[in-house]
């Protein structure tokens, strides 16, 4: 079974795109193609993408703390910071997109 099968009905209701875009548990999700049923990636994901900002958070306060004690960091502080801003936002969207299986949404308020 593909991981861009519906957890739903067996279906492959996604693809890449529609997958990275599904978020994760949180999430409201995106609907299946044939059947419909909102469908969102997984705990492997929400658990990387826990983990993953946990590490850019980390990382954003180092450079806080040290960019001025080095020269090589100064220089680049805020371009890292856009950088780890960007890799934030984007990277997780592009894991969720191409591992981790699907979950169906345990969200109620639609
Ligand atoms: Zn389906």
């Amino acid at each position: 079974m593909s991981i861009y099968n519906c957890p739903a009905c067996g279906k492959k209701g996604f693809n890449p795109y529609t997958k990275g875009m599904a978020g994760k548990m949180n999430s409201k999700g995106r609907p299946c193609k044939y059947c419909g049923r909102l469908c969102v990636n997984g705990k492997g994901a929400t658990i990387f993408n826990a983990i993953f900002s946990l590490i850019i958070f980390a990382c954003f306060i180092l450079l806080f703390l040290f960019a001025q004690s080095y020269t090589f960091l100064a220089i680049r502080e805020v371009p890292l910071y856009l950088l780890m801003l960007l890799a934030e936002f984007l990277v997780p969207k592009l894991v969720n997109a191409f591992f981790f299986r699907m979950t169906e949404s345990i969200r109620l308020d639609i």
